[in-house]
Order: structure tokens, then sequence, then C-alpha cells
């Protein structure tokens, strides 16, 4: 497995495999790895004869008051567990190399941001797309890899896509969870024993709510209060936003609506948590 930290690196090693003829795949992350990430690494090698990951604490989704200096990182580790998974090239530039100097453009992105992440995280959406941008442009994947937990992400990214015609396929990947069903994060590090064994909550809250959309209540604001109710009742965390929507538009149910998520963010004294269930709908 090669390891790059500079762009000509990584784009020596994608201009021979396109000599080669090879499909590529692409898992953008950013670091300290877990069974999540590597469930996407695992897809992408199943698919394509390439395989590149990054790792790279993108500074430009972070808001001022987040998490960027206290992000956990653990490089030689994430390296070996990559190579195991079966990457082929982790690219891990530092932020000089992806960012050099006062930007000549920038991304906005127009649409779903007002919902969900996008709306307690004004800018975030914008720093994604950005630093996507650039990796697409450099790895040229057939394919990149983008978990579920982060629902609104993939929407998003495929908005950005189909906007540009980026010429690759984005590929959605279930979420990874622990046995108790917390989803897997980089941050349940971050949790104390007391929130750890609370964070369960999260999925079980937005799991009474599936229940019950599945049993016919199409009201948003009752799923969205059941979603509350359960959360405060059976944890300590502020509440960032409960919503209910239509997926993958992020607009408010409609009886068209295909599909739905049910989707929650939790505030803990040091982790922000995430989770969501997407539903399809019997028409
Ligand atoms: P991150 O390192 O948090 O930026 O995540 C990198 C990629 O891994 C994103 O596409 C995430 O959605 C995905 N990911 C993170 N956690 C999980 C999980 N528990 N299951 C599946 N994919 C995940």
């Amino acid at each position: 497995m090669i390891k790059a930290e500079k762009i000509a690196e990584l784009t020596a090693a994608i201009r021979k495999w396109k000599e080669e003829g090879k499909s590529i795949g692409f898992v953008p992350t950013m670091g300290f790895l877990h069974e999540g990430h590597l469930s996407l690494i695992k897809k992408a090698k199943s698919e394509n004869d390439a395989v590149v990951v990054s790792i790279f604490v993108n500074p430009l989704q972070f808001g001022p008051n987040e998490d960027f200096e206290a992000y956990p990182r653990s490089m030689e580790r994430d390296l070996a567990v990559s190579e195991d998974a079966g990457a082929d090239l982790v690219f891990a530039p530092d932020a000089g190399e992806m960012y050099k100097g006062k930007p000549a453009a920038a991304i906005t992105v127009t649409n779903r941001v007002d919902v969900l992440c996008g709306k307690s995280r004004p800018g975030h959406f914008d720093g994604v797309a950005a630093v996507l941008t650039k990796l697409f442009h450099l790895t040229q994947p057939d394919r990149a890899y983008f978990g579920m937990k982060d629902a609104q992400q993939v929407a998003v990214v495929k908005g950005l896509v189909d906007e540009f015609y980026f010429p690759l396929e984005i590929v959605p990947v279930e979420t990874v969870r622990e046995s108790d069903g917390l989803a897997k994060s980089s941050r349940n590090v971050y949790l104390t024993e007391q929130e750890r064994a609370e964070a369960p909550h999260l999925q079980k809250a937005l799991q009474k709510a599936a229940e019950m959309a599945e049993a016919g209540e199409w009201d948003a604001a009752k799923l969205e209060n059941q979603i509350k109710d359960y959360l405060n009742t059976h944890t300590t965390a502020e509440i960032d936003y409960a919503e209910v929507l239509s997926y993958p538009e992020l607009a408010p149910p409609a009886e068209e609506s295909k599909e739905i998520i049910l989707a929650a963010a939790i505030k803990f004294s040091k982790a922000r948590l995430i989770d969501n269930i997407t539903l399809k709908l019997k028409l």
C-alpha cells in the first residue's frame, strides 16, 4: 500500500492505474478509522480494481466553536487497518497541501442545507463540497463511497455531483453499529461512561418513531415530538434537532414521498452524536 502525503504522489499513482485501465474506488474520511470506515473500504475493494482512502481532517468543514483541534487522530493505526481492509493508497495530506493560501474560488451548497446538520452547522457542507471537489478531481474515481450515518451528506454530495457533472457514482453504504445499536463514530471516544450508556437511546428514539410511521402515522410534527420525548426521558443530552423529512429531497414529507428520513442530533458534554433511519413508504 502506498502512503501519499503530497498531491504529486497521489496523481502519479492515479495516472498509472488509469493507463492500466483500472477502475478506482474512493473513500474520503477524516481518519481515526473504525468498522464503519472499513466497511466502506471493503465495499470499494469489492467493486473496483484500486482503492484510494483519504485521511484529512478538513478545517473548512468545522465551525469556529467546533472540535477541529480536538478531533481524534491515529495515523499509524489508520494506515495498518486501511491496508488490511484492502486500500491500495492512503492519501494523507496536511492542510497546507490542500489549501494553498487565499482561495481563488469557493463552492456554496444551495439546496438541502437549511435543515438537519446544515442548519445547526452553517457553512459545514460548503466545506465538505470544497474538499470533495478537490479530492474528486485529484483521485478521478469511478465510484466514491459514503456512509448513510451521514445521510444528509450523501444527499448533498449527490446533488454536487449531479450539478457539476462529476463523472463518478456516489455509493451509499449502510451504517455500522455497536452491538447495542449505537452508530460507530470517531467521536464516540469523547463520551463519558454514563453518556456511553445513554447513547444507544438515540437509535431507539428513532426506531420508536419509525415504528409509528410504519403503522401509518404520517404527521411529521408528531413523529418529531415522539423522538424528542423519548430522548428527554432516556438521556441527559441536549437535543440539537429531531426532524422527519422526505429523502433524498430533505423537504417536508408529502403524500407522494417515496422515502422518508427520521434524523436526530444530540449533544453530550463533549460529543455531538447524529443518527437516522430512512424508511421506504409502501404506497
Ligand atoms: P468521517 O471520517 O466521519 O468523515 O467519515 C468518513 C466516511 O465514513 C463518511 O462517508 C461517513 O458517513 C462514513 N461513516 C462514518 N461512520 C460510519 C458508520 N458507523 N457506518 C458506516 N459509515 C460510516
